[in-house]
């Protein structure tokens, strides 16, 4: 009896410490868009270069940037798909462009993945003066105007720009069924801003201020009101 209840307390006393010393695990914390789908749309591919100016096609960078945004997003515990991962458009065709056609497929795929959101990125051109990033959303979508601000302030903090979230009725936007936005990481027609949209670098910078950004919008949707 009286080794039954020494062995007794050796087990209590077994158990005790090995609750005390039970590594702590903060999953939340590490990987805090864990189970979040995320689409990256990477704008234009093919025979669709988008803007071009100096060399640079907007195609190359789109991807090379959401290809660093992937890895940003997925080291946080997303989930993420691409609509395009090389230099194709969505109808893959090599002859005969068709704008209707690319997105009416990137809006479909888009929706297939039903993805918790999905960001489309492209870069602007416009004159030689103009740069600052800039976010898009549909004009009808309260949430799309809420998850822009968001991602637009976090991207300040790297762009510095100066420009403000934008409605807009993109048909990328406006034909899906999924929560989404469209980013304009800055101007390739500014000298400065393509020479930082080149860098990949840059593209790590940026995939890190826009994944703060989501990781925000979604903070947000959990936080007590
Ligand atoms: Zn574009």
């Amino acid at each position: 009896m009286i080794h039954m209840k020494k062995w007794m307390s050796f087990i209590v006393l077994f158990a005790l410490c090995a609750c005390l010393y039970k590594p702590v695990i903060h999953v939340s914390s590490s990987q805090p868009l864990l189970k979040k789908v995320i689409v990256l749309d990477p704008g234009h591919g093919g025979l669709d270069n988008g803007a071009s100016v100096a060399g640079v096609n907007e195609d190359e960078l789109n991807l090379k940037i959401s290809f660093a945004l992937k890895e940003e997003l997925e080291s946080r515990g997303a989930t993420v798909y691409l609509t395009r991962t090389d230099d194709q458009d969505m109808t893959k065709r090599d002859y005969n462009y068709s704008k209707q056609d690319d997105m009416y497929l990137r809006a479909l795929q888009i929706d297939e993945y039903q993805p918790d959101l999905f960001l489309s990125i492209h870069l602007n051109s416009s004159s030689s003066s103009a740069w600052g990033s800039q976010v898009f959303y549909y004009h009808k979508s309260e949430e799309g105007k809420r998850l822009a601000e968001i991602i637009h302030n976090q991207m300040k903090t790297l762009t510095g720009t100066r420009k403000n979230v934008s409605s807009c009725s993109f048909y990328i936007l406006r034909a899906t069924q999924s929560l989404g936005v469209l980013i304009e990481c800055g101007f390739i027609s500014n000298a400065n801003e393509r020479g930082q949209l080149k860098s990949q670098a840059y593209h790590k910078k940026l995939a890190v201020v826009i994944s703060d950004g989501v990781e925000e919008y979604f903070q947000s949707l959990s936080a007590p009101l």
